[in-house]
């Protein structure tokens, strides 16, 4: 999608700070980071809000969990713990619409969540 920030971060038109990519998903540093480690998974196709997500789409987002819980591994917190979180829309903070999951590790988590 030509105006999504998303969209041009994974056709390299924006800079952003890429630590995995494979078909299905590119994973970049958060700019604002709300961890020591904070990563969006985000799927190559342009997908608004996960109030989107259709059938088709099911294979991408087990790609997008194992994608994160493969960095989170990779960075020493599959056993320690992790969060992973989808925001939607206006009441869960969603800024970016294009679709992506939130890895956050390095910290205790608060549980609710704000
Ligand atoms: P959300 O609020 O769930 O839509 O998350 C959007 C995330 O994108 C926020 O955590 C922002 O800090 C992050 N973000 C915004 N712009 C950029 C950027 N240019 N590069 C990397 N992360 C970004
Ligand atoms: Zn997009």
């Amino acid at each position: 999608m030509s105006d999504c920030l998303f969209c041009k971060i994974i056709a390299g038109e924006i800079k952003g700070t890429i630590v995995h990519q494979d078909n299905d998903v590119v994973a970049i540093e958060d700019i604002n980071p709300q961890a020591p480690l904070h990563v969006l998974i985000i799927p190559r196709q342009h997908i608004a809000t996960i109030n989107d997500l259709t059938p088709a789409n099911d294979a991408l987002v087990g790609s997008m969990f194992r994608a994160a819980a493969a960095l989170a591994r990779q960075h020493g917190y599959a056993d320690r713990g992790y969060r992973t979180v989808f925001n939607c829309n206006s009441e869960a903070g969603q800024s970016v619409f294009h679709i992506h999951l939130h890895l956050l590790a390095g910290r205790p988590m608060l549980w609710p969540p704000g």
